[in-house]
């Protein structure tokens, strides 16, 4: 267990929940105001948009946790996002440098608990190091390098640190997978298989040599060792939720029904939707392209529901659709909403804080060595 988890809240949750919007909004602000810049409330780009006005940060989840490193004043995070971008900020707003030139612990608070991520539950650490094992059994280990995307459990990134491997974003993906391929001649991805996958074939790698690792499957991951031998790149099987749902068809049939559409997706998508979209790019990159598209433009985007919204409305100058027709929306991010947020902040404000994330020194030590390579090569 690489996280503490503070006791029983002293404010009970339930009587939060049945208060309306206005009331809690006003005890949100109240609570800000007393707080001051003690506080930094951050807001995930896919959170709802009650949640999401509160925020004095808004970014993608390494955004967020640099933003929280930078921030010298505050003492309390609360991350409006999910379980393994609290424990990032807790790394990273707590490392070494960065307490030395603040003097002081800062301590972050997920609002509800059960705000996880589907994506990096499907990669257990002790999954991971069985992999690790029996990949051992075929091919040198010692010539692979592990990379692991950012959404992922912060024992994973520890993992990683210790096996001479590196963390990635969606925007510098290949860049790391470059570096990797000067560490090695081959690649562990975890934990999303379609985010390693649509990297790896941009950089030539062909999808004969990715085999994809099955944790549950009974022995090498469900492949064979020819397979396994002849891989470049070895794909955790793991997927996100939201962006695994959008299919070719939604591609095809908004081209056929709006003339000059241009498709954007997240490379979180599956590989036959990133193949035939215009622009893949990664939630940063989706916000940059809309900013700097001239009026008229008319876009489906493949990411989360929320945020498509909010850019449909920040932009009326132009024409916002949703890829899917089903709703496409972070189920685990949506939990954390006004009652959750009111609820933890009036604990902070009691001294009483409720839901915070403390990674262990350890996890911590090797995760932050993963990520400062992924900074390094990332300059
Ligand atoms: S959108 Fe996908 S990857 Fe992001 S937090 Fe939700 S389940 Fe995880």
């Amino acid at each position: 267990m690489s996280t503490t988890i503070t006791p029983a809240p002293s404010f009970e949750l339930e009587t939060y929940k049945p208060l309306d919007n206005a009331e809690l909004d006003r005890r949100v602000a109240a609570v800000k105001q007393q707080l001051g810049n003690d506080l930094l409330i951050l807001g995930h780009h896919y959170q709802q948009d009650e949640v999401i006005a509160h925020s004095d940060l808004r970014g993608d989840s390494y955004q967020l946790s640099e933003m929280a490193a930078q921030n010298t004043d505050c003492r309390n995070i609360v991350f409006c996002g999910v379980h393994f971008m609290a424990e990032t900020a807790d790394i990273l707003a707590n490392r070494p440098d960065v307490l030395e030139q603040r003097g002081h612990r800062v301590t972050v608070t997920l609002p509800d608990m059960a705000a996880g991520c589907s994506m990096a539950d499907m990669a257990a650490i002790d999954q991971v190091e069985n992999a690790w094992d029996e990949l051992g059994e075929i091919i040198d280990n010692s010539d692979i390098t592990p990379v692991t995307y950012i959404n992922s459990a912060a024992s994973l990134k520890r993992f990683v640190g210790e096996h001479g491997g590196i963390v990635c974003t969606s925007s510098n993906a290949e860049k790391i997978l470059e570096w990797a391929f000067e560490q090695s001649s081959r690649v562990l991805f975890f934990p999303d298989q379609h985010l390693g996958r649509n990297t790896s074939l941009k950089m030539g790698i062909t999808n004969d040599q990715m085999p994809v690792w099955d944790p549950y499957a009974e022995e090498l991951g469900g492949n064979t060792e020819a397979a396994i031998q002849n891989s470049k790149v070895i794909l955790w099987k793991g997927h996100c939720s939201v962006h695994q749902m959008f299919q070719p068809e939604h591609v095809h049939s908004f081209r056929e029904r709006v003339e000059d559409i241009k498709i954007m997706v997240h490379p979180e998508c599956p590989q036959e939707v990133n193949d035939l979209a215009d622009v893949s790019g990664s939630t940063g990159k989706i916000i940059q392209e809309v900013k700097a598209a001239p009026a008229g433009t008319k876009w489906a985007i493949g990411t989360e529901l929320h945020l498509v919204n909010r850019l449909k409305h920040e932009h009326p100058e132009q024409e916002i659709h949703f890829l899917s027709p089903v709703i496409c929306m972070c189920a685990t991010m949506y939990r954390v909403d006004l009652a959750h947020l009111c609820w933890s902040l009036e604990n902070l404000a009691n001294g009483t804080p409720v839901n915070t994330i403390e990674v262990d020194d350890e996890t911590s030590k090797w995760s932050l060595i993963a990520l400062q390579r992924m900074l390094d090569v990332s300059k």
